[in-house]
């Protein structure tokens, strides 16, 4: 008869985690439980289901896919493949947004995905999030209401999701797709989406829409804040410098790596 052992031990190539969190899953108890009964037999279906699954991560599908969900910033949050599945790193753009935008202000966030970064604002800012896809919008919508957020949602291509009449923004910030489409990374990204990964030779095609246009939507002094990759530091200052941004920094994530630039935007209104 098939128990939790017996099953893992036909799946000794799958990640012990992986192994625990599919059987959490689809078995619908807690991890520890897993741990405790390994002698708990698996109905057909439940082992059907998680011979599926296992096969799927040994041929590389992302557990969070598998799982439907990815915790980001203390939110548990779905994720289809329509969406980036949350990193860790872009917890640090969170941090950083939390602690230099004034609580109560406004702020836009520019493809938001699952709404990850979004719903981690929305707990002390007003956020209004942008993304080009409907199928991600609506996932970042569900989760929102998951988490009895209210944000406004605006479907479009950067600023152009914008109606055009919004009172300038506190701040804007953004995890946009930076790797350049050659990079070799792509290839173990293959089960995202290549429109939130990718953007032109150098990766900067994106940041560089995004940088140009900022400066019309933020309020004098606002913030413009950027995920970008671990080699783009000096070009993503570069680019806030020539539009007339000040104070640029970047601030690296947990692991050390060069991840989010800031600048901010002239408050005598001369940046233009
Ligand atoms: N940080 C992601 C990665 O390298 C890329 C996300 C992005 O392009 N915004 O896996």
């Amino acid at each position: 008869m098939a128990t939790i052992s017996a099953w893992q031990n036909t799946h000794r190539a799958l990640d012990r985690l992986d192994a625990h969190l599919l059987l959490a899953d689809v078995l619908n108890v807690g991890r520890a439980s897993i741990l405790a009964h390994p002698e708990r037999t698996l109905s057909e279906p439940e082992l059907k289901r998680l011979t599926e699954l296992a096969n799927r991560r040994e041929a590389g599908e992302p557990l969070a896919y598998l799982l439907g969900r990815q915790e980001f910033y203390g939110h548990s949050l779905m994720v289809t493949r329509d969406v980036l599945i949350p990193r860790p790193e872009t917890e640090t753009l969170v941090e950083l947004a939390l602690e230099v935008i004034p609580s109560g202000e406004s702020v836009l966030e520019l493809g938001t995905g699952s709404g990850a970064i979004a719903i981690a604002l929305a707990e002390a800012l007003t956020v209004t999030a942008t993304d080009e896809s409907d199928a991600s919008l609506a996932i970042a919508q569900a989760n929102a209401r998951t988490h009895l957020k209210e944000i406004t949602f605006r479907q479009g291509d950067w600023f152009a999701a914008l109606a055009g009449d919004e009172p300038p923004f506190a701040a804007v910030v953004s995890n946009p797709p930076y790797i350049a489409e050659a990079h070799p990374a792509l290839a173990e990204l293959s089960y995202e989406p290549r429109a939130a990964l990718a953007s032109g030779p150098d990766g900067l095609d994106d940041i560089r829409r995004i940088v140009a246009g900022s400066g019309r939507h933020l309020k004098p002094g606002g913030w413009l804040m950027l995920e970008h990759g671990y080699d783009q530091a000096a070009g993503v200052a570069k680019l806030m410098a020539s539009e007339g941004f000040q104070q640029i920094a970047c601030h690296q994530d947990l692991a050390g790596i060069d991840r989010v630039s800031i600048g901010r935007w002239p408050d005598n209104g001369s940046g233009e």
